[in-house]
């Protein structure tokens, strides 16, 4: 974004589409999260397809437009366009950096925060919208310093802002897909084709979201089921009757958030009571909210529809009894898995989940991990290769907050300095 942050708050963006859509909703998603105020025209009849969105009718596959308030008109464009026409898309100015960081949520923004406010060339590339799982978050309320809480957009906005003060270069809509690693040289290598080279790296790739691992699953999502809280979605709902799968604390705000625009929320877990999984707080707002009930001991087990998702079968997993309930919104909050596929490529040790194991972990009966050569032992958040860190949610043993992530992005650059300084 950058340099072209100026061009997104003075355009302002109109998006026509209809319900269900799956590219819509992509779209939809990447602005809300990137805090980017847009308009949604659902549009409902021919009639208004064509008189608003100039179209033939609802079916033109022209749909979604983006209509910009400079005149530019995006026909079904991917998310990729609409970044590149906010000058959001930038190549490496740089052969060379001291820091790259993969991952743009709270622990690798606050690595690009701390690593170029204290003079380090930094990189970061994040391969969707800044601010990771925590900008799919409407309300982040136990983050300090922010007594109301705080959407996780605009929590991600203000921390772009200040690594881009600082003078992080951020590349956005890139994967980090491939590493190599050599004393005091790591290369990247990004989805695009592009090969970044630095004297450091944080992993702050964090988790993506589990699946249910339904047949339909992929079919309806962005038409029907949404992963995470649905901060983009709520204020569409209606008075729909909508679901949530998860007990934990994310899935429990999300109830809490959709119940203020849903006739009902219902949440849907295996376990017995939200005890075993959520925090207190959050378990007495349910109660205290009567349109939010908990469906206990059940799953979700097969979604139905045509192109909108219409129906979904639960099971009581006491009784066994299986029934259908007709619902167009289904939100997962099921938490998440690392994807790391990379690091065991490059022989970064990992734990039997996925993440990376770094510092103490690594140390087993007081023996270096096997292959290190260096006369020290690895630094807390250093992993077996010498000069690559790991942070936040994709850590072993990570406490998976915001807060936390933030911390361990600070630390991650001060453990960086002292193996740039030789230690
Ligand atoms: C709905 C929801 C609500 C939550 N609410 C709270 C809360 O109220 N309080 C709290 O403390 N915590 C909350 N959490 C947890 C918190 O958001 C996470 O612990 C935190 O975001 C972890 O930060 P992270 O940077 O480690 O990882 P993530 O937030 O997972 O960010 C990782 C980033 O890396 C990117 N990425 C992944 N792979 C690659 C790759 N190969 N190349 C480039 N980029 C890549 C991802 O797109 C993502 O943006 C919530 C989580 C969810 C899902």
């Amino acid at each position: 974004m950058n340099d072209a942050v100026d061009t997104t708050t003075a355009l302002k963006a109109k998006l026509y589409g209809t319900r269900g859509s799956p590219e819509a909703y992509a779209i939809r998603d990447f602005l809300h999260r990137c805090d980017i105020f847009f308009e949604w025209v659902e549009l409902t009849s021919d009639a208004q397809a064509r008189s608003e969105a100039g179209t033939s009718g609802l079916h033109d596959p022209r749909l979604p437009i983006c209509q910009f308030s400079d005149g530019t008109r995006l026909e079904h464009p991917t998310v990729r366009q609409i970044a590149e026409k906010l000058g959001w898309l930038r190549t490496p100015s740089r052969t060379e950096y001291d820091l790259a960081i993969y991952g743009g949520g709270p622990a690798g923004l606050s690595a690009a925060v701390y690593g170029a406010s204290e003079g380090l060339r930094t990189v970061l590339v994040e391969r969707f919208a800044l601010g990771g799982q925590a900008s799919t978050s409407p309300r982040i309320e136990n983050y300090l310093g922010f007594p109301r809480g705080i959407s996780g957009g605009e929590l991600a906005e203000r921390a772009r802002e200040q690594a881009d003060r600082f003078g992080t270069e951020i590349l956005l809509l890139r994967t980090g897909v491939r590493g190599e690693f050599t004393p005091g040289r790591g290369v990247g290598h990004l989805d695009d084709g592009t090969r970044l080279v630095a004297r450091a790296s944080v992993c702050a790739t964090g988790v993506s979201y589990r699946r249910l691992g339904l047949p339909d699953e992929e079919r309806f999502l962005g038409a029907g089921v949404y992963y995470g809280a649905g901060a983009s979605e709520a204020e569409l709902c209606g008075k729909a009757g909508v679901f949530v799968v998860g007990g934990g604390n994310s899935a429990v705000q999300a109830a809490l958030h959709l119940a203020k625009y849903a006739a009902s929320v219902t949440i849907v877990i295996r376990g017995a009571s939200l005890k075993e999984s959520s925090s207190e707080y959050l378990i007495a707002r349910v109660s205290r909210t009567p349109n939010v009930k908990v469906m206990p001991c059940s799953e979700v087990v097969a979604l139905d529809g045509g192109e909108l998702l219409h129906t979904i079968t639960l099971r009581d997993n006491q009784t066994g009894k299986e029934w259908v309930e007709e619902t167009n919104w289904l939100f997962l909050c099921l938490g998440g898995v690392p994807h790391t596929d990379w690091a065991s490529e490059v022989g970064i040790v990992r734990d039997a989940g996925g993440y990376l194991v770094t510092g103490p972990d690594l140390i087993a009966d007081r023996d270096r991990p096997p292959g290190w050569t260096l006369n020290r032992q690895p630094y807390y958040l250093e992993t077996n290769i010498p000069g690559v860190f790991a942070a936040g949610d994709v850590r072993h043993g990570a406490i998976k907050r915001v807060a936390s992530a933030v911390g361990e992005g600070a630390m991650a650059i001060a453990l960086v300095h002292r193996y740039l300084n030789g230690g």
